[in-house]
Parts: C-alpha cells; structure tokens; sequence
C-alpha cells in the first residue's frame, strides 16, 4: 500500500483519539499475535514521552520515516511468518578440532570425511554425535613402510535439525608399524587432521513455523489451503490484529489479495502485510464517548501486557461481561500473574521511578570504581523484582514506601552490607533492622538515577520524592536567575552551605525550602547508592536521616497512593486525568481495578 493511501486511511481518525502502538507494544502485539522469533521494531524511531511515559496518545507521532519502517516491517513479518524457509546449497566446511558444534537449519545428508595425517598404524575411526558413537571405520593401510601420509575415511550420514556435538576419536587396531634400523627421520605418530563434512543433500523442509500455525488455523501444509480456508483464517487473523470482531465488508477486502495472488499462501502473505500497516493494527482507536467492550478490553490489555488482549479477554468481552465487577476483578488478578505483566514492571515501574535510565548511566570510574555493569544489572534486577512481588503478591501498595525486605544476590547484598546472602540467584531477603533499606526510596537503582555521576545531588533527590511519590513537581526554576552552580560545590564551602546561599534568593527559595531538606535526608546513600557516614574527611550532615523520611512519607500514604494512582492513570489512559480516591492501603490489583473502573476510564 503506498503512503497516500495509508494517509488517507488515517484522515477520518481525527474525530476520535487514535493512539499509536509505541515500539514495546507493537513488538509485544506482533509477538502475540503471530509468535514471530524476532523484534520488528528494534529499527523503529525512539517514541516521545509526555507526562514521563512514552505511551501518550499526544506525542505519539507518525513521521514519514516510521511509515516506511512499518512497511518494511510488515513486509518482513509477513514473508518471515507464511514463505517456509529455502534449504541452502551444498557447501564444504572444515574442522580442526577433535570435538566441535554444528548448527543445522535443515534435515539432510552430509558427506563426512575425516583425513589422518601420521604414520600408517592400523585404526579405527570413530566419529560419535552427542557422544554416542554413530560410525566405525577401519582406516585402510596402502603400505606397511614407516612413513607419513594422509589416509582418509569417508561416509555418508543424516543429521536432523539442530545442534550437533560431533567428535572423532582415533583408536589402535593392532600395534603399531615397527621402527627399521637405521631409521633417521621417524614418522609422526598417526593423529587427526581434519573432518570436512559436504552437504546438505536431500534436505527435508522443515515443518511450518510457528508463525505460520498463528496464520493458518485451519493446520493444513503449505500448498494445501482452499479459497474457504484462506477466508476463515483470514477473518480470524484480522479480529486478533484489529482487537474486534471484522465485518464481511473488511474480510472481502483482504480475501482480494488471496484471489489476485497465484497461489493461496502468496496472497495471504499480502494480506497480512495489508493487516499490519492497517490504522485498525497500528492505532488504539478510541472514540469520545463511551468505549465498547473491545475497546475496553484492549485498555485493559495494552495497560497490564503492553499487548493485545488475549483469547480468553476477548471471549469475556464478546460476552458482553467485562463490565461485571467481579469478572473485571478476577480478569485483573489473573492478568497481573501473568508473565506478560513483566511489561508493566517495565515500562510503568521503569519509567515512574526513571530506574529506565540506569543503561545510560556511567558512574565516574574514578569514585565509584564499584560500579561494574554486573553490579547495574542486580540492581535493575532488584528493582525489578521489588515491584514485581508487590504487584503480584497483592501487598498494600504502601510497600513501596515501607516495606522490609528486599530482593538480593550476593553481590548485591555485599554492595548493602546485608549479612547471609550467598551465591548469584536472587530471592527475598528479610531486611535487618539496621540495614538502611526498604522500599523504593532506597532501593540503589533510584538513588543511582538521582545522582551525578561524581556525586549526590539533595535537589534531584528532593524533586524526585516530589514529583514520583507525593505528584508535586516544582516549577521549573525561573528565568534571570543565577543557576546554582553545583559544578563548585564541595570545592569552595559545603554544600549545604551553598544551597542555603542560594535559597537566599527570594525567586529560588520557595521550591528549594520544599526539595532540598527532602533531599538531604538521603545524603547517607552516596552517588550509586551505597551507605556512608563519611564524604571525604566530613561527617555526613542527613538533617532528620532517611528513617524519619519515610516515616513522614508513610504517614501521608494516601498522598503517595493518590500519587501512584495519577501516575498509573496517565499511564493507563495515554493522558492526563482526574483521579480515583484512594488509601494507601489497596493492593496492586485494587488499584488497577479503581482506575480502570473510575467513569471516566471508559470513556
Ligand atoms: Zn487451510
């Protein structure tokens, strides 16, 4: 389809809200939909965030340049998924080595030759695969002189698809060639040279692919559809991708591709490459009103899986039940459990406490020498794995604020100074009393992001508790005024010191009184996180200290729950909006289920 035309398509979108799937849900929805083995859109242009997510229906645009990949992409998912891979043609390799992996896309017959170089003793060659011998073969004997030359053995064998451990191994069939008196140059005792193996002759194509099974209902072989059988998969095929049920009117249009084409699979091929740059796969339509249930259900989808709704979701809200709030709730629970909902620890958990950015951070070396990337990769683990068990264990969302456990490795563990935690695996880890940690305030990950590289920042850190836990973002800073110049700080006077200084200006003070003594309570945890009492020779000043923190932010819980609730919401409904009342005291699941519940969610 040319550019024009999908353009054209989209014009009469504009009444309603039309939300483009942004790079993880597209991938997500290809997955589901087709168990395609690859990511499509790992070439797509990087999604603007708005409101700190970049699932907004807003900033979601389509640019010229992400049209051409969607078409590139479709193109390439559609011949990956439906065309059966070629066998390739015969070639020769070469191994050295005694022991050595294949890989194997096909079934077929190979030549193996194994040629030893040495001096003629009688042996026998065995060549074993996955360490069971499968061939035993004298090696002939052209002369009984004591010399070197190159004897060879060779067979015909069939591999099946995959990953073969092949080794050859040389053993004696009687003693070896005697010395001649005399002798100046000895031979060299007979050893390996080389296994050529030649092939794949006679290769079996293998059976359809996944892909193809997700397109092809009906379970025939390649070349065996009928134009009834290429109608009913299609019109199944267009429901998943379009997340309702077609209309004839929808399957005509897309079965013209299957009649134009020379055969059955070549025009399903067109048409799913149709389906995929088609407005109703691309965009989450929504209209002004209310949403239907398919509608519904795709909200539902898109906000717990970053997907398309599953069999199971959908027959629900074909049954007309989704707005029934037990079914809702149970639909909720069993959504959350799962592993799908990995996408919602990710993409929401990631870019709530900005934890996305640590890929991007690099500690300076020099102060922080601890900071390997293995030591990134636990604490995203930990983090990861902290917001998980609370949105699957169903914990009072305050947990996140106060809870006291963690989930650690040994590495991670020693990084805290937590006692008994041995070995790489991580699990949950019942925090000391004394240990500084417990829920996301400290977890290093979001102490690490709210850093400079060289050191701790009270500003970043105060803006952060108020922007992700308590949703009261200060202001940007004004314009005409001296920017604080951190660069200096800890050079000439304390910092502390410096920001009193700066706060003195009446334009500045009103939001760095609320940041910084927020921030300064975090001033134990240096730059990656990690406990201290000492910066340098002075003693750490943490004004009321990261307990009483947490403490004033647990006793507000319901202003943080009402943060996370607006967060979630914005998440939830790609915009802005207003807000279901809330405790604290909720669970994950209760949660989703008041902010999808609330009026305006269906809408
Ligand atoms: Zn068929």
């Amino acid at each position: 389809m040319r550019f024009a035309a999908i353009l054209a398509l989209l014009l009469p979108l504009h009444a309603q809200t039309a939300r483009r799937l942004n790079r993880y849900e597209y991938n997500a929805t290809v997955r589901d939909l087709l168990a395609t083995p690859f990511q499509p859109a790992a070439d797509f242009p990087v999604d603007d965030s708005g409101y700190g997510f970049d699932n907004i229906a807003d900033v979601l645009s389509v640019s010229p340049v992400l049209m051409e990949k969607y078409l590139a992409a479709a193109e390439k998912i559609a011949r990956t998924a439906i065309i059966p891979p070629t066998p390739p043609q015969p070639s020769v390799q070469r191994f050295a080595a005694r022991d050595f992996h294949l890989k194997l896309d096909f079934e077929g017959d190979y030549d193996v030759l194994i040629a030893v170089p040495g001096r003629p003793d009688p042996l026998n060659v065995v060549f074993s695969i996955d360490g069971v011998p499968a061939e035993t073969l004298p090696l002939a004997t052209p002369t009984e002189k004591r010399v070197d030359q190159t004897r060879s053995s060779e067979f015909r064998i069939r591999f099946g698809r995959g990953n073969p451990r092949l080794s050859v191994e040389l053993v004696p069939d009687g003693p070896p060639i005697e010395a001649t008196p005399g002798e100046k140059h000895p031979p060299s005792p007979p050893h390996l040279g080389y296994v050529e193996l030649r092939g794949p002759y006679n290769p079996r194509t293998p059976p359809p692919s996944e892909s193809y099974r997700h397109v092809f209902l009906c379970g025939h072989a390649p070349g065996h559809h009928t134009l009834a059988c290429a109608r009913t998969n299609l019109a199944d095929l267009a429901r998943r991708a379009y997340r309702r049920p077609v209309t004839d009117d929808e399957v005509d249009g897309l079965m013209h591709f299957v009649q134009q084409a020379e055969t059955i699979d070549q025009g399903m091929q067109l048409a799913l490459q149709a389906i995929l740059v088609s407005p109703r796969f691309l965009f989450r339509i929504e209209p002004a009103g209310s949403l239907d249930d398919f509608q519904f259900a795709a909200r539902l989808s898109y906000f717990l899986w970053s997907s398309m709704p599953d069999e199971e979701l959908f027959q629900v809200a074909a049954q007309r039940r989704l707005r029934d709030p037990e079914i809702l709730r149970a639909q909720i629970h069993r959504m959350l459990l799962d592993p799908k909902s990995r996408a919602l620890v990710e993409n929401f958990g990631g870019q709530w406490l900005q934890t996305r950015n640590l890929d991007n951070l690099q500690p300076d070396p020099s102060k922080f020498p601890q900071f390997t990337n293995e030591l990134r990769r636990d604490m995203q683990q930990e983090t990861r794995l902290f917001l998980q068990s609370i949105i699957r264990d169903e914990r009072p969302v305050s947990d996140f604020l106060s809870a006291n456990y963690t989930f650690l490795n040994q590495r991670l563990a020693a990084f805290y100074g937590v006692p008994n935690v041995e070995g790489a695996e991580f699990r949950r880890v019942d925090l000391p009393p004394d240990s500084h940690r417990g829920g996301i305030l400290t977890l290093a990950s979001v102490l690490t992001v709210s850093s400079y590289p060289a050191r701790t920042s009270p500003v970043i850190r105060g803006k952060w508790i108020l922007e992700n836990l308590l949703d009261s973002a200060p202001p940007p800073p004004p314009p005409n005024v001296p920017k604080l110049d951190e660069t200096a700080l800890g050079v000439t006077a304390t910092m502390r010191q410096r920001l009193e200084q700066h706060r003195s200006n009446p334009a500045c003070r009103g939001c760095h009184a609320r940041m910084d003594p927020l921030g300064f309570s975090l001033e134990n945890y240096d730059a990656i996180g990690q406990w201290r009492t000492h910066d340098g020779d002075l003693p750490i000043d943490a004004g009321d200290g990261p307990d009483t923190l947490k403490q004033l932010l647990f006793k507000d819980q319901d202003r943080f729950a009402r943060c996370l609730a607006a967060k979630l919401m914005t998440y939830a409904l790609g915009r802005k909006a207003s807000l279901p009342s809330v405790t604290g005291n909720e669970t994950f699941s209760q949660l989703v289920e008041a902010i999808i519940g609330e009026p305006n969610a269906t809408k």
